[in-house]
């Protein structure tokens, strides 16, 4: 009964798009995995804030300390809602990209890093100046856990480690045993940070149960499409970091150096998360955030997930009745998942099946290789270094395709969209 999300209901369920074969339909908007839309709670406390707008840690007046207070609340909320520790630190970024570039660039020197090749480019990228241990693609969860288990080993067990893992892949929407890869990294004294941007729209994530020490996630794939992202866990290697960007607001103190010791100027940083976020902060981004996560909080995770996993089985029983259809999986069938669904169809080029999806039918999906080039390689059975990003030639009948096309949804996704995308596609 869709109803029972009422109060994780959506914007955007009444805009008509025009069809190729004439008339207009309401779009069914199915790539939430790419950016989810505004729940209308975000929007209505954001508009309702609006007006109250002033800036925050500069201002002496009324509006600049109140955005101040919603501001540094919205830190207090945003742990709130990942159940972090008591001393964790919650800074708030552009995105989870930004985040992870963030942390990549608070390792403490002679770090490793140790990720799977199967993960987000924004997982894989930004460790590129750190020694990196890229794991072979799994094919089970406990054999993700004895991959890293085994590359751990043979680390230098007295230096610093990293272990970047995402909690729930954005192309095949399986969960990945964050809990048991955490175990593994801690028992050889290495960290982990947990790539949450597919998992925290869909699940409850909870830092001290999960025991992973960082999260990164974005605001605009919660529901609250502001341009805002978080990076919350430890605050011992972020304190000790060279700040992220140097400027205003993350400085406590610069004071000038004598001519006769060389000039220039001394610099005393922050040492709470204002170290990391110099620069005006994305003010409504970060209240947009804190409202998604107060509106997931008071809702609860429990109708929503199940709600979700009615759609998926919808969708993947209705893909199962088309034989040129293969869903791409890693994990098999029966694993886990959330509302992320990738397949290709045998003699399609998937840019063009999701071209016709938007013209003939009204429905948005994504195709491509969704950011995680290796993944979708592998899925496909491809060639590391074979083209295909975009403008994939097309296949021929019986032919492998080059990349895939991905169904997303979640909250506020009415049945119509989802049946609508199978009778589509059958
Ligand atoms: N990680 C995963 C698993 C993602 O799906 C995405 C977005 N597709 C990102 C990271 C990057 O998120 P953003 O573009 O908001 O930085």
């Amino acid at each position: 009964d869709p109803s029972v999300c009422a109060p994780l209901a959506v914007l955007g369920r009444d805009v008509t798009v025009p069809l190729v074969t004439g008339g207009e339909v309401t779009y069914a908007a199915l790539d939430y995995a790419a950016s989810a839309p505004a729940l209308q709670r975000v929007w209505d406390d954001v508009a309702a804030y609006a007006p109250y707008y002033g800036s925050v840690h500069r201002g002496a007046g009324y509006l600049s300390q109140l955005s101040t207070d919603l501001f540094e609340n919205s830190r207090t909320t945003v742990a709130e809602f990942l159940d972090c520790r008591e001393d964790d630190q919650v800074v708030f970024t552009r995105s989870t990209t930004d985040s992870l570039n963030l942390l990549a660039a608070a390792l403490p020197a002679g770090c490793e890093v140790f990720v799977f090749e199967t993960e987000h480019h924004a997982s894989l990228l930004p460790w590129r100046d750190a020694r990196v241990t890229y794991l072979d693609a799994p094919r089970t969860p406990d054999e993700a856990v004895h991959t890293l288990e085994r590359a751990l080993a043979d680390r230098d067990p007295y230096g610093p480690a990293l272990v970047c893992v995402t909690g729930a892949s954005n192309v095949t929407g399986e969960l990945w045993p964050v809990r048991e890869l955490a175990a593994a990294a801690h028992a050889h004294g290495a960290r982990i940070v947990l790539d949450a941007a597919q998992l925290a729209p869909h699940h409850p994530v909870s830092v001290r149960e999960l025991d992973v020490d960082w999260v990164a996630f974005s605001g605009h794939k919660l529901y609250a499409p502001f341009g805002s992202g978080v990076l919350a866990g430890r605050s011992d290697w972020l304190r000790e970091a060279e700040p992220y960007l140097a400027g205003g607001g993350a400085s406590r103190k610069v004071a000038r150096r004598p001519k006769e010791a060389g000039g220039g100027v001394d610099v005393e940083w922050h040492d709470t998360a204002a170290r990391h976020e110099a620069g005006s902060p994305n003010v409504i981004g970060v209240y947009s955030i804190a409202a998604a996560c107060k509106a997931l909080t008071e809702a609860g995770f429990d109708e929503l997930v199940a709600r979700e996993q009615y759609l998926i089985r919808k969708v993947r029983e209705g893909l199962a009745e088309v034989p040129a259809v293969r869903v791409l999986s890693l994990f098999g069938d029966d694993a886990p998942r959330v509302g992320v669904i990738s397949f290709v169809v045998d003699g399609w080029n998937s840019s063009h099946f999701a071209a016709a999806l938007s013209a003939e039918y009204g429905i948005g999906v994504r195709d491509g290789l969704f950011c995680a080039h290796p993944l979708v390689r592998t899925l496909l059975g491809g060639e590391t270094d074979e083209p295909g990003e975009c403008g994939a030639p097309e296949a021929e009948p019986g032919e492998k395709s080059l990349n895939a096309i991905r169904v997303s949804f979640g909250a506020g996704t009415p049945d119509e969209h989802v049946e609508r995308f199978v009778r589509a596609v059958k």
